[in-house]
């Protein structure tokens, strides 16, 4: 079964509060360790940027270093085709989640070449950190497909990211199409032929719908730490991100699929 070690969670003083809270503090925390690695003036190495981070979070948190880990990768070792960098728990072999890594390119020398995915990435790895119930619901979710296949064939959670969500897409011209509606009805199928429970659907469109909400959050702060973007261009360049990739429309067919199912599940 997965869990997490407690030496991988930051203090509840520093994680309680609601969610516009939260989402706050991971603004805070991004801002934190962009401010430390422009201030150090260093070619962005793994060390540079792992010591950003755990600074950032020992001034912020008191907390040890060492729970988020950078992982230097050619664009050719990344896993999705086209896919810029990509972030998630360390999972050891007993299954505990021991701690987070972030995967982005680095060229010949050893220097990441590009900021902004990595903004991206840490802003998902800050949003676990501060989301245990999240990551509670994440690992309920995988812990009840492990009980039917293996972690690797976890199909609604994997395919879920890896074939639909972060499959990108050409810009199309018009911007008005996107690939969610089809590949949403896809594992529409799926869930419903495989999760019979209604308890089991509610837990996974709640993880799905955390999901979205995550993605749009790093999008917009990959956007934020982008080289000459002010806060004018954010949110324009947000929404064109969101329409590509249709994050919202996949929120709206998550939502409506969730309240029926909270419904069915009150009767
Ligand atoms: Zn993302």
């Amino acid at each position: 079964m997965l869990k997490i070690n407690p030496e991988t969670k930051l203090p509840y003083n520093f994680i309680k509060g609601s969610v516009a809270q939260r989402t706050q503090k991971v603004r805070l925390l991004n801002k934190g360790v962009y401010n430390k690695i422009c201030s150090c003036n260093a070619p962005l190495t793994k060390e540079v940027l792992e010591d950003a981070i755990s600074n950032n979070l020992m001034d912020l948190t008191q907390y040890r270093k060492g729970i988020i880990k950078v992982k230097p990768k050619t664009i050719a070792e990344l896993p999705v085709a086209g896919a810029r960098a990509y972030a998630g728990a360390d999972i050891d072999t007993d299954l505990n989640i021991s701690c987070y890594t972030i995967n982005v390119p680095f060229n010949k020398d050893g220097i990441l070449t590009d900021l902004s995915a990595f903004m991206h990435e840490l802003t998902h790895v800050h949003q676990e950190l501060l989301e245990p119930k999240v990551i509670t619901r994440d690992l309920a979710v995988f812990n009840q497909e492990l009980n039917q296949k293996s972690l690797l064939n976890c199909v609604s959670v994997i395919q879920f990211f890896y074939k639909y969500l972060y499959k990108t897409k050409p810009l199309v011209p018009n911007g008005t199409d996107c690939h969610f509606p089809k590949t949403l009805a896809g594992i529409d199928w799926k869930f419903r032929t495989r999760h019979k429970k209604s308890e089991d659907k509610i837990n996974i469109l709640q993880f799905y719908r955390y999901k979205l909400n995550q993605e749009k959050l790093a999008y917009e702060e990959q956007i934020r730490y982008t080289k000459g973007v002010n806060e004018e261009i954010i949110e324009k360049a947000f929404n064109m991100i969101d329409k590509q990739l249709g994050l919202s429309k996949a929120q709206e067919f998550v939502e409506n699929k969730l309240k029926k199912e909270l419904k069915k599940a009150r009767k």
